[in-house]
């Protein structure tokens, strides 16, 4: 465990824009040697630089143009990283980009490893670690309700609270530890009171850890499955989903040959959603294995929604589609009801494992519209979403958060059986110490590392 200050001495650039085409590009440098390199890159170099003003110049290579540009600078400790900072806006065309870089390298700044500019800020104390990590996610979110949430993360909502019940049992520490060193001069411990103030803390705590299921789905999405035989209209019913919802769609590659996930918004919510094989009798082995994969999917997904052909009798493979939604999150959706139905809603209900039955038809969007607001809701209720607080916490802080309630139970324990109080005191320490690494007071290089390395280059 160490409390960061590291040396700082070397200054880092890099292209902070996404490497593609745009129309603005920026390269972004921090450090005590970000004005020398500025100056030795661009033509007609004021004599005096002042902070936050906009300067429009030229870059040269060799008396060559490369490009016009428009750069700023921050003064430290007034700035991202808490360094001197210079962004250079440029046209947004990569091998420009890549110039001005190579060029600014040249001059003597080093390439920035991933996140390098956050974890500036982070060492800098700019931003605390929970900060810092929403500065990730609020680039990554899906959804604007996900921004919405690493946004409230970013302005310090999360270590607010933690801060708050970390103080709280600092000051129930120093109570007890006072009675430990001078039981004569100070009043006798309050067990009853000790009791209910921890009681209220383990209540705060157990509240934010009930936030990481939605987080996890703000970042990720739902991994949704629609599964059901061929033909019954899972590809037409995707299509009519994402359609009604004119939401973000992301075509992520793809897991396998048969199947296409897309990212889709349902009312804010991000669904990652499969679109599988089939399920039927498999004509040959590259059908056997996609279907075994869709198996696979249907398993490890977070909501199934499992397609019926209601023009069509029930059999043995639509059967096997409703076994898959067994013990899971899942809804059902009678497609095709345009046609003549020739499943009766007895046999039909009678199979279906006590899931909500929707009524579609893919091809016109009809009934649509009530699968996405029953869908939302039983999302909604299974995974705290939208209840009172605007947290959503990842892994990392569940792990904090569930060793620092752990550790204020077995307090709790103590003080219920009269124990010692130095038995108290070395469970709220343990409570204290796993509360402080939501916001990095203390926490391990191998932690800031390994936060820092999953942020993009530029960042
Ligand atoms: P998948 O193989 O399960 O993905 O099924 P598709 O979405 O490719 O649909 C198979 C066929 O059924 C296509 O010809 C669709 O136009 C048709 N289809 C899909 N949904 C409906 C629907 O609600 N009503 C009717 N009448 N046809 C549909």
């Amino acid at each position: 465990m160490f409390h960061v200050k590291h040396c700082l001495d070397d200054t880092i650039a890099a292209i902070a824009t996404p490497l593609g085409v745009g129309g603005v590009g920026v390269v972004r440098i921090s450090g005590d040697q970000s004005i020398r390199i500025l100056e030795e890159i661009i033509q007609d170099f004021p004599k005096k630089i002042e902070p936050r003003k906009i300067y429009h110049s030229w870059i040269f290579k060799n008396k060559t143009p490369i490009d016009e540009v428009i750069y700023y600078y921050m003064k430290a400790p007034s700035s991202y990283t808490g360094e001197d900072v210079v962004e250079i806006n440029c046209h947004g065309g990569l091998p420009i980009l890549q110039t001005i870089l190579e060029m600014i390298i040249k001059a003597g700044a080093r390439q920035a490893e991933k996140g390098e500019f956050t974890k500036r800020a982070f060492i800098n104390e700019k931003m605390d670690l929970a900060q810092a990590e929403s500065v990730t996610e609020l680039v990554c979110a899906p959804t604007q309700k996900g921004a919405g949430y690493a946004l409230q993360q970013l302005q310090g909502g999360l270590s607010k609270i933690t801060d708050k019940i970390r103080k709280n049992l600092m000051s129930s520490l120093a109570k007890i530890e006072a009675n430990i060193d001078f039981p004569d001069d100070v009043e006798e411990l309050n067990y009853r009171q000790l009791i209910k103030s921890f009681k209220q803390e383990i209540k705060q705590i157990k509240k934010l850890i009930s936030t990481e299921k939605a987080g996890k789905i703000y970042r990720d999405g739902l991994a949704t499955v629609i599964i059901g035989k061929p033909n019954v209209g899972k590809s037409s019913l995707l299509n009519a989903l994402i359609g009604e919802e004119r939401a973000i769609v992301t075509h992520l590659p793809g897991t396998t040959r048969d199947s296409i996930e897309e990212m889709f918004s349902l009312k804010g919510i991000p669904l990652r959603v499969v679109d599988t094989a089939g399920i039927r009798k498999p004509s040959d082995r590259a059908e056997e294995a996609g279907i075994g994969r869709t198996e696979k999917q249907a398993e490890s997904a977070d909501l199934i929604i499992m397609v019926i052909d209601s023009s069509q009798r029930l059999d043995k493979w639509d059967r096997m589609v409703l076994s898959k939604g067994k013990g899971k999150q899942g809804v059902v959706v009678l497609n095709k009801s345009d046609l003549k139905t020739k499943i009766s809603e007895r046999e039909l209900k009678s199979m279906v494992n006590g899931f909500k039955i929707y009524k579609t038809t893919a091809i016109t969007g009809q009934g649509v519209h009530e699968l996405i607001d029953g869908v939302y809701s039983h999302i909604k209720g299974l995974n705290n979403i939208g209840s009172d607080t605007s947290i959503a916490i990842n892994a990392r802080h569940k792990g904090c958060l569930a060793r620092a309630k752990d550790a204020l139970e077995k307090a709790v324990q103590s003080c219920q059986s009269k124990a010692p109080a130095d038995c108290v005191t070395i469970d709220l320490k343990e409570s204290v110490i796993a509360l402080g690494e939501v916001s990095g007071e203390l926490v391990s290089e191998e932690v800031i590392n390994d936060i820092f390395s999953r942020f993009c280059v530029g960042k």
